[in-house]
């Protein structure tokens, strides 16, 4: 049984929002997740290898918990070269490919067995009162377009990244993705990347077999174009060396637009709440991060509710932003001095 009040209710079911309110619940709080359905479903993403070990370790889920395909090498063609890297080379050890369904899937599960009271395609719409006059007053409707109030004295932002309002270039990039099956491909299952003078491609092993393909693009390339997303992908491809290769022969399944890299909020904490995963920083495809930090900003947001506040959280969020910022500006400004021929 729930209580009338809830001492946190989480705003999105993603891998933070379920991962903090597992934490939560598994410390004895009264927690309430909410999430409105993803948009993310039939992606497949790579759960690093350091990502694992936090399951693992931190939200201690057994090893076989999350189902996936074991990637235990990258085969980079970035310059003139390409170059193949192991994971026995990274401390962390091999990533996972996995069907963001299915591992969203099993971090609420996981959340709901701790205790937590996780609702499902239910929409939080509005939010009153809070800190200092008292509890959060927050409304949710659920698919049935019912409304309901309930009451929180913390509420945790785990509801996805925010939207840019930017039109600068370098700001906006957009990931182009399907999933290719059949054809000519034999490499074992490894991540494959390669960049072109238009964008960067990846390649990984789909779960249910072939290879589930992303080209990030910066916007602008996309507000031009005179053809339908299908036919640009595959006019693209043509200018990769490997990608192609691998793709020879093979048949695309239907392709998905996602806006990446897009702005971060003004502060990762307040009083009476905080943010988790992509609500507190933007990530984008070129850090292959999103889910190390959303496991890991879920731990170090539940510490900080319960044992010591939001200080070194906020310090956390921000060093690991700056970073992130200046590895992609890095990246960028390479780029645009030298776009490979
Ligand atoms: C093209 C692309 C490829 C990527 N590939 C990788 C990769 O290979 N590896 C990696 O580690 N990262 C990758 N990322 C980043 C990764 O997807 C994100 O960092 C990750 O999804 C963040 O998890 P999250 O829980 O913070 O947010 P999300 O996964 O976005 O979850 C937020 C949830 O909140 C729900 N929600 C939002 N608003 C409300 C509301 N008002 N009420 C109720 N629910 C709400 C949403 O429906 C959603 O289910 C990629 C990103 C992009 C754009």
């Amino acid at each position: 049984m729930c209580p009338d009040r809830l001492d946190a209710l989480i705003i999105g079911g993603g891998p933070a929002g379920a991962a903090c309110g597992l934490l939560l619940a598994r410390a004895g709080a009264w927690v309430a997740l909410h999430d409105r359905g993803s948009r993310h479903d039939e992606m497949v993403e790579l759960v690093s290898g350091r990502a694992r070990r936090l399951i693992l370790e931190s939200l201690k889920l057994p090893p076989d918990a999350i189902d996936g395909v074991e990637v235990a090498q990258t085969l980079a063609f970035w310059d003139e070269r390409p170059v193949v890297r192991d994971a026995i080379t990274n401390p962390w050890g091999a990533a996972l490919s996995v069907v963001r369904r299915s591992f969203d899937g099993t971090l609420r599960t996981s959340a709901r067995a701790a205790g937590v009271q996780v609702c499902e395609n239910s929409r939080v719409v509005a939010l009153a009162g809070g800190p200092p006059s008292g509890a959060w007053l927050v409304t949710v409707v659920d698919s049935g377009r019912r409304a309901r109030q309930c009451w929180a004295d913390f509420l945790v932002f785990a509801s996805g990244s925010i939207r840019s309002r930017s039109r600068a270039e370098t700001d906006r990039f957009v990931g182009l993705l399907a999933r290719c099956a059949g054809g000519a491909d034999t490499l074992p299952p490894m991540l494959v990347v390669e960049r072109t003078q238009t964008g960067w491609w990846y390649a990984l092993p789909h779960p249910a077999g072939g290879r589930f393909v992303g080209y990030c693009v910066p916007g602008r390339l996309l507000r031009r174009r005179r053809i339908a997303l299908a036919a640009l992908l595959q006019e693209h491809v043509g200018q990769t060396r490997l990608i192609s290769r691998l793709l020879a022969g093979a048949r695309w399944g239907r392709v998905r637009g996602r806006l990446s890299a897009q702005m971060g909020p003004a502060a990762a904490a307040g009083v009476g709440w905080i943010a988790v995963g992509d609500a507190a920083r933007p990530s984008d495809p070129l850090s292959g991060q999103g889910l190390e930090f959303a496991i890991e900003s879920a731990q170090r947001a539940s510490a900080a509710l319960l044992e010591d506040g939001a200080r070194a959280y906020l310090e956390w969020v921000r060093e690991v932003t700056e970073r992130h910022s200046k590895t992609r500006a890095a990246w960028l400004a390479d780029y645009a001095a030298s776009p490979p021929s």
